[in-house]
């Protein structure tokens, strides 16, 4: 049995050579598919909506194209890192919530806060340095 195993993955050591493989986007894919196959334990049907996710990971995985999967890697990063920053912000907004006012500039989409209950003041973007009268 443990030569057979031992064979097994030498065999797939061999069909891995050149192959793309595992990456973050293939985990996430592969995770998003168990999503389905949950839910199908209650709708049976619901798991062929696991298999688009889950096909799409393994062709990525099988893929020989190195390029656009590194290309559909950095995409997946770009926009995860991006939703994270948004979670990171929407944290920070409801903790300061009692203490401080958030204000996004009108010019260059910067999020900054002052102080609540200051009654009408200036406040500046600290990117751009944009002035504008609000209520804090
Ligand atoms: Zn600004």
């Amino acid at each position: 049995m443990r030569q057979w195993l031992e064979q097994f993955n030498r065999m797939y050591a061999v069909w891995m050579q050149g192959r793309y493989g595992k990456d973050e986007l293939n985990q996430f894919l592969l995770l998003v598919s168990l999503v389905p196959i949950v839910i199908s334990l209650f709708f049976p049907k619901v798991l062929y909506v696991a298999l688009i996710p889950a096909g799409f990971a393994l062709y990525r995985w099988y893929s020989k194209d190195f390029a656009k999967r590194r290309k559909e890697r950095d995409t997946y990063i770009r926009m995860f890192e991006d939703v994270a920053q948004w979670l990171k912000v929407q944290h920070r907004k409801w903790e300061d919530r009692k203490t401080h006012r958030y204000f996004t500039c009108e010019q260059c989409k910067a999020v900054f806060r002052v102080p609540k209950g200051k009654g009408n003041i200036e406040v500046t973007c600290p990117k751009c340095g944009d002035k504008k009268i609000r209520k804090s």
